[in-house]
């Protein structure tokens, strides 16, 4: 039978489905251990959705109930738009979009959500003590329905209050970006170890009684019926461990779970990135931070998998060679790093994927994110093959190289190479990227504030743009011939300039970190080429990016890289504001406009996530354990509701 990658299609998003090749050889010891470390990766679930916004498990929770219990006629239009918001809201994990920020916009009625909610019986909805329906649906309506509340999950820019107008739930009501700024830059300030934890990073920030108090997310602290579920279920893998280290590895995120000791969250981190020996690996915290506007508070997140042994020879040979890549980058000798340090680096296979891993997820990982610690003990970086594999699978014949791709020449290049190279550029920017360069002795870490995600993404993107094209990539057996690297290059340009814009709103601009990236550095480099090297070209009025001139794009991804360095290196907020704000989040609207018309046309998503495989336990006549198997058929809507059911522990 052959696998069906695509799931389910609504409003902007497609939700694929991914295989897991090389689970049925796993050990029977393996796969429990996966087994419970992905039923750990479940149980956060509404500790996301709560830290996205503080109304959004009670709305989740109500589009459910009405879901689950409407009696009424599923065809009509108020239904249908009901449907897809709920599905955008599952997707989003809240009533903001995952990707751009926005709330969305319902295309059903207030009337028919209220009628609806007071159909349902009391014990359907999620009151809160003492709340009558007629209070839960004053608080609620303006939640969902109006423009001006809560409009954005995450700001990030401009002039006002980043923290005041976020409508995340990282900091209580009252708290403003002075406050926040202060209360760390103080703990920041009083700390002169070489060692600092992350400071703020597992709680949120109230205002109580005009004092600044940290709740900390811990078993007996906020979330705690979910830690404690977590916690119980870390406790049943740990015999299932492969090896003592990664016995303790666990035991010890267990301990950082019960006290909220960042620093015990600092020795859990060293643990798990000196772990290159297990074959099942995991993620399970706080860990991000890219959704605090001030990049201090990380969203819970997980990820289990396991080591492809035959992909991972590839990245082996990328992070031998790590030093031979950091003496010879185009940076400054200042900001390289003397010896590059425990570049581990492995290709994965995704077995679970919870929080804001789920269902919009990430294809290269890179942990963890302590300076100091990957300073001393080196960071782990994976590619995420499998998921990669559904996205080009789900890919072909869509039509789109058809459309945006100004020629047959390239268009050949990228069915020849467009794979591989996308998956070596992954694996440049996670094992050696990030990895690679040095801070100054004097700088602040955090100089470059809410641009720091964004020129970050840009450094390791560019270190594995220039190095795609070098010819120690064929020396090392990694692409097949000195051609390869213009397929990568040319799919690169396209997005940076062109493409992404279909995955923002005519009239907005380019918000998350990632996308700003990729949009400084290919406007940067068409800007700096003056037509010569980049071109937007117009064929019967349709704008196309041709490249002329392929090894002086090089160079200027080459300078770029340098730019980057030397912005991170000094810690020069000034110069990287200057490049985030003047290339990396503008908008041409004219093009703008042409890009979403075109790809519209094409009826394609531009946003894609996934529902996990149903893990399976299957028992012998005496209960004991004799294996644990996959199954690929759940629907969306099922997995989410069952995820509803089954793991959601927050009130
Ligand atoms: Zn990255």
């Amino acid at each position: 039978m052959e696998f069906k990658y695509v799931v389910d299609q609504f409003a902007d998003i497609q939700v694929l489905r991914y295989q897991v090749p090389g689970f049925e050889a796993l050990s029977l010891r393996q796969k429990q251990l996966l087994y419970h470390l992905s039923e750990a990766a479940l149980m956060g679930r509404d500790i996301l959705y709560d830290q996205n916004g503080r109304y959004n498990l009670q709305i989740r929770r109500t589009l459910e109930a009405i879901y689950l219990h409407y009696a009424g006629d599923r065809t009509t239009d108020d239904y249908r738009a009901f449907e897809t918001y709920l599905k955008r809201v599952w997707f989003a994990n809240g009533i903001h979009h995952h990707y751009a920020e926005d709330k969305f916009v319902p295309g059903f009625s207030e009337a028919f959500f209220e009628r609806e909610v007071r159909a349902l019986p009391a014990c359907h909805l999620p009151l809160q003590e003492g709340e009558s329906v007629d209070d839960f649906l004053a608080k609620l309506k303006p939640v969902i329905f109006d423009p001006d509340v809560m409009p954005k999950r995450t700001v990030q820019s401009g002039d006002q209050d980043w923290i005041a107008a976020s409508a995340n739930n990282y900091y209580g009501e009252g708290v403003t970006q002075a406050d926040v700024e202060a209360f760390y830059g103080r703990m920041k300030a009083a700390d002169r170890s070489a060692t600092p934890v992350s400071y703020g990073l597992n709680s949120r920030l109230e205002k109580i009684g005009g004092q600044l108090v940290e709740k900390v997310w811990k078993v007996g602290g906020l979330y705690s019926e979910a830690i404690e579920r977590i916690v119980a279920e870390l406790e049943k893998a740990v015999p299932f461990a492969e090896n003592e280290k990664q016995a303790e590895i666990i035991r010890t995120l267990i301990a950082y779970y019960r006290s909220g000791d960042l620093r015990t969250f600092d020795a859990y981190s060293i643990l798990w990135v000196e772990d290159t020996e297990s074959q099942v690996d995991f993620v399970n915290g706080f860990i991000e931070t890219y959704g605090d506007a001030l990049g201090l508070k990380a969203s819970w997140e997980s990820t289990v998998n396991f080591r492809n042994e035959e992909a991972t020879r590839r990245t082996r040979t990328i992070s031998e060679h790590a030093q031979w890549f950091e003496d010879h980058s185009p940076v400054d000798a200042r900001f390289k790093k003397k010896a590059v340090k425990g570049v581990s680096a492995k290709v994965i296979t995704v077995a679970m994927l919870g929080g804001d891993c789920y269902p919009s997820t990430p294809i290269g990982i890179n942990l963890p994110n302590a300076d100091w610690i990957r300073r001393d003990h080196g960071s782990k970086s994976v590619t995420i093959e499998n998921i990669m594999q559904a996205y080009d699978q789900a890919a072909q014949g869509s039509g789109f190289s058809e459309e945006f791709v100004w020629s047959d020449v390239e268009r050949m290049r990228i069915r020849r190479y467009g794979f591989i190279t996308d998956v070596l550029h992954t694996d440049l920017h996670e094992c050696l990227g990030h990895g690679s360069g040095q801070l100054l002795p004097a700088t602040d870490p955090d100089a470059l504030k809410a641009y720091a995600s964004t020129l970050e993404e840009a450094r390791a993107d560019l270190f594995g743009l220039y190095y795609l094209a070098d010819p120690k990539m064929i020396e090392l057996g990694l692409v097949p011939d000195a051609e390869a690297y213009k397929a990568e290059y040319y799919k690169y340009m396209m997005n940076g300039l062109m493409t992404q814009l279909v995955r923002i709103e005519l009239g907005k601009d380019v918000e998350e970190a990632h996308m700003r990236n990729r949009q400084l550095i290919a406007r940067w480099a068409f800007e700096q080429g003056a037509g010569k090297v980049v071109e937007l070209k117009q064929r019967d009025g349709k704008t196309f990016v041709v490249i002329h001139d392929y090894e002086q794009l090089r160079i200027l991804f080459g300078k770029l890289l340098a730019e980057v360095q030397r912005i991170k290196s000094e810690g020069d907020y000034e110069a990287g504001r200057a490049l985030v704000e003047n290339y990396g989040v503008k908008v041409d609207p004219a093009l703008h406009r042409e890009v979403r018309e075109r790809y519209e046309q094409l009826h394609l998503s531009p946003y894609k996530g996934f529902v996990n495989p149903v893990m399976h336990v299957v028992k012998d006549a005496d209960g004991t354990v004799s294996d644990i198997t996959l199954d690929y058929t759940e629907g969306y809507a099922e997995q989410m509701l069952r995820y509803s059911r089954d793991y959601s522990y927050l009130k």
